[in-house]
């Protein structure tokens, strides 16, 4: 059988692989990774930003700016609830299932491109104010340990990965500080180390050293910034 494609985006580079995938809805798709040569965009100088991704807030930076999810993040995970639940109540191997089936891939599939989208659009915000952005390491194993089922869906993962690709073209640097720094744990202006803050559910807290009152999430993305910068000129 001999099939047509309709190349919404054209491509570059030397294709390396060619793979056609067929989704449950019946329709096709070509993927293609090609090799391109990529030119050195050399390092800017500029603005550094200690970053803290968490849960009540995606990010929180160290000037005490929280960006958080839009609104249809929550709106969509319902939505991915309920066609869960639609799947669920049809009958197994049953014509509806089949249909319900359909409908969770194109929800998924919708929700997975909008949260990319938004990801693009502030991982470029991001790297155009700031030319060195310092970020905690994550490991998503132990975050869903820590933090269950809700970060399953590897949004900081992928938006880390996204944020990396974006920093690298435009000349922005990414540094990871190791995920056991104690960031939350330490305050910033006396260095102090206090288990007070283990609990996640704790927002603000008074250092039992110098007194100084913190947000959690502000005096940790500090003193990741810190930490970073000093990495940088080790
Ligand atoms: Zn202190």
């Amino acid at each position: 059988m001999d099939y047509k494609y309709a190349a919404y985006r054209p491509f570059a580079g030397t294709i390396k692989t060619l793979t056609v995938k067929r989704n449950a809805l019946g329709e096709f798709f070509v993927f293609l990774s090609c090799i391109q040569e990529w030119p050195d965009v050399p390092a800017r100088t500029g603005k550094a930003v200690g970053m803290d991704f968490g849960l009540k807030h995606f990010l929180t930076l160290d000037n005490g700016r929280k960006i958080d999810a839009p609104m249809w993040y929550k709106s969509s995970l319902n939505e991915i609830r309920k066609a869960n639940r639609a799947v669920s109540r049809c009958k197994k191997g049953s014509g509806n299932r089949k249909r319900a089936l359909m409908h969770l891939d194109r929800v998924h599939e919708k929700v997975a491109n909008r949260r990319k989208d938004w990801f693009f659009k502030l991982a470029n915000e991001l790297t155009s104010e700031y030319a060195v952005i310092c970020i905690e390491d994550l490991n998503l194993d132990a975050m869903k340990r820590l933090w269950g089922r809700k970060v399953s869906d590897y949004a900081f993962a992928e938006f880390v990965s996204i944020l990396d690709w974006v920093a690298l073209k435009n000349g922005c640097q990414v540094i990871k500080i190791d995920r056991w720094a104690p960031s939350s744990k330490a305050c910033h202006v006396c260095g102090v180390l206090t288990e007070d803050t283990k609990d996640l559910r704790i927002r603000t807290w008074t250092c039992p050293a110098c007194g100084t009152v913190h947000d959690r999430d502000v005096n940790a993305a500090i003193n990741i910034r810190n930490m970073g910068l000093s990495m940088l000129i080790a």
